[in-house]
């Protein structure tokens, strides 16, 4: 196994935002590019026709038209629907043409993914150990001789594992630093993996868009202090989470907070989009802030609909809205 160095240099965020990077849409997925360095004074556009996605959710289409704007190095993000309702993404360095995977479900959508591009594959990132964030990288391990990377914490939990890290590490992804979260809660050893110099982080379980994990191995002062270290990210920061749930998490979250105009609004784009099959994900922080119930421990309205208690702290609050949510 390969050991990391921990750091104690505060991360670094430089984020670009989704205006700043831009689109592009390659035939039958949906990627998002990122500036990495330099801009560089040129525009192109991409376009693509109306595809079906593979993998479990199979009636997932794209029809985006977009353009990349001061497009230099990239790190690409590929969206691969796995099992019902899982994502796992595929990141492609331009520059090296390295990609990783994180939190493969499934083998078969990933190798399918790679195949069309005639791609290898050189790392599996994993955020936590459930078979749904894992249950592929044995195989894809054995095809690629890729390498598979998790926390210390779950070094006996996930399968293959390799390169072990701790909160705080700072692991490059060709060129691209990753600075690894300890985001318990769902689990006790889940991580998020944060890409200052893209604005972007994969939660895995711990933040969905308008929800959280399930607390399995964790207590909600855990989750908390987990969503407050993602929630001191900048505002601009893209999420991509574990699963495809937002329509869903949208009725709990309006239950609660019916006069949420920014709610309201966000949950009419989810049900559009999904009445496409079209994806969710990724959010953003700015967007989770103002609607995700998890986030809003101290709004009065959903304080009055739970009957939280006004002295009830943010924890004891997520605590009684998460019970809530398991139950709705
Ligand atoms: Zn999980």
């Amino acid at each position: 196994m390969q050991m990391i160095c921990r750091t104690s240099s505060a991360m670094a965020a430089f984020p670009c935002s989704r205006v700043r990077s831009g689109f592009r849409v390659w035939p039958g997925v949906r990627q998002l590019c990122f500036r990495k360095g330099l801009l560089y004074g040129f525009l192109r556009f991409f376009s693509t026709p109306l595809k079906t996605l593979r993998g479990a959710s199979r009636s997932l289409r794209v029809n985006q038209f977009c353009s990349v704007v001061n497009l230099s190095p990239t790190l690409q993000i590929e969206l691969v629907p796995c099992l019902s309702d899982n994502y796992a993404y595929l990141l492609h360095d331009v520059d090296t043409g390295t990609v990783g995977v994180v939190d493969p479900s499934e083998a078969m959508p990933v190798i399918d993914a790679l195949k069309k591009k005639n791609r290898n594959l050189t790392y599996i990132l994993n955020t936590h150990h459930h078979y749904d964030h894992t249950g592929g990288n044995e195989e894809l391990k054995e095809r690629y001789g890729a390498k598979v990377i998790g926390s210390a914490i779950d070094r006996d939990r996930i399968p293959g594992i390799d390169i072990i890290l701790n909160d705080g590490d700072k692991w490059m992804f060709a060129g691209h630093e990753v600075v690894v979260m300890e985001t318990p809660g769902h689990t006790r050893g889940h991580i998020s993996f944060y890409f200052p110099g893209s604005g972007v982080i994969f939660t895995g379980d711990t933040l969905f868009s308008l929800s959280c994990g399930k607390l399995f191995e964790g207590t909600p002062e855990q989750m908390l202090s987990s969503l407050k270290k993602i929630t001191a990210l900048p505002d601009d920061t893209n999420i991509y989470c574990g699963h495809e749930y937002t329509l869903s998490n949208s009725k709990f979250a309006l239950s609660i907070e019916p006069q949420n105009e920014a709610l309201k609004s966000y949950a009419s784009h989810v049900a559009h989009l999904r009445s496409k099959g079209l994806a969710t994900i990724p959010t953003t922080l700015k967007m989770e802030k103002s609607c995700n119930p998890f986030l809003r421990t101290s709004s009065v309205d959903i304080r009055r609909s739970l009957n939280i208690a006004d002295t009830a702290d943010d924890a004891e609050a997520l605590g009684i809205i998460r019970q809530a949510k398991d139950n709705f």
